[in-house]
């Protein structure tokens, strides 16, 4: 259930009412609101707690909430939640922009795409160092050392870094090194790793899982906030269908549903949601009409030498030219690049 507080609460009067509820054994999560404060209580639906919660003079009134997740629902935070890592807002009307290679290969590869796509107006940088490879043959990742080169792209450049994280183990070690830690979608519901990442304060970007429902993505979402870090960023990257011609089918409807069930800010990577750089494009620009917060897209010098998803990823100067074109996209939706 929530708990609505009067639009005129006070902290004093907050503290009241949560520590009531925790006496009652519930666990609280605070919505503060510029109007009003949201409780968001979790443990056993009781009636006798809901009347005593109303019978308090500090409480608006109880919602019992009937979707599962509770935390990233609309119900518990009414207006969007924004991200804010140094200068970079994700969430308001300025798009965000993250882009790099698929994996880390070397540094001087890091740093010559980082260049070019800080030019282009990307704030972002991503490549994965521990990468999540369908055959054990394929080339793994670069690990530890390819967090060192991210950390230099940092340095250099100014550029932000997002870098996907693979198990609870080496959460801390990826934290270290990324503002933004990436949850892929083969790990979507990997629950021990969700928990950990609910421990830290550090923004989590969790994409879909390959075959995920909304629900499911957003519950996954659940597990991370209910932790206490509610700094989650969600990506659609495409969901496993029948079609064959593309890698995944890039479920654009997505953006404006989670928008209506949720707080949470949601960008796409058009990138593995198509597999192909020459649909990239188009799919960014529908993706900013739909109303993404952002895109994450993959770019490598050589596309053809990548040593993972070459054929989806553009060249720095494709790159450079659909950023220039989104612009006006991104104005025709309110929006800013
Ligand atoms: C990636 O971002 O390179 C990646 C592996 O993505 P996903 O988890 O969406 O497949
Ligand atoms: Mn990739």
């Amino acid at each position: 259930m929530i708990v609505v507080m009067n639009p005129g609460a006070g902290k004093e009067d907050v503290e009241k009412v949560t520590t009531k509820l925790q006496g009652m054994g519930y666990g609280v999560h605070l919505s503060t609101g510029e109007n009003r404060t949201i409780i968001g209580v979790i443990g056993q639906r009781r009636e006798e707690a809901a009347q005593a919660m109303e019978a308090m003079p500090e409480v608006e009134r109880v919602v019992f909430i009937s979707r599962p997740f509770k935390l990233a629902g609309r119900d518990f935070h009414p207006d969007d939640t924004v991200i804010e890592i140094g200068d970079v807002v994700i969430g308001g009307p300025n798009l965000v922009l993250m882009a790099g290679p698929c994996a880390v290969e070397s540094e001087e590869q890091l740093l010559e795409v980082a260049k070019t796509i800080k030019d282009a107006g990307a704030q972002i940088f991503r490549g994965g160092a521990y990468k999540p490879r369908t055959s054990p043959y394929s080339f793994q990742g670069l690990e530890k050392t390819g967090l060192e080169y991210l950390q230099k792209v940092r340095e250099q450049t100014g550029l932000l870094i997002v870098t996907e994280v693979m198990d609870q183990f080496t959460v801390d070690e990826v934290a270290g090194c990324a503002d933004i830690i990436q949850v892929g979608a083969r790990n979507m519901q990997n629950y021990y790793l969700l928990r950990e990442l609910g421990r830290i304060r550090k923004p989590v970007l969790l994409k879909r899982g390959l075959s995920a429902t909304i629900e499911e993505w957003l519950m996954a979402a659940e597990y991370i906030l209910s932790g206490g870090n509610y700094e989650v960023i969600l990506c659609e990257r495409g969901i496993r269908t029948f079609e064959p011609y593309t890698r995944n089918t890039l479920d654009l409807s997505a953006v404006p549903l989670v928008k209506q069930l949720s707080h949470l800010p949601i960008i796409v990577d058009p990138s593995h949601g198509t597999g192909l750089a020459g649909l990239v494009p188009a799919m960014s620009r529908a993706a900013l009409a739909a109303g993404a917060d952002g895109l994450m897209i993959e770019v490598h010098s050589n596309p053809q030498e990548a040593l993972s998803d070459g054929p989806q990823s553009l060249r720095p100067d494709q790159f450079a030219a659909l950023l220039k074109e989104l612009k006006g996209v991104a104005l025709s939706v309110g929006r800013i690049i």
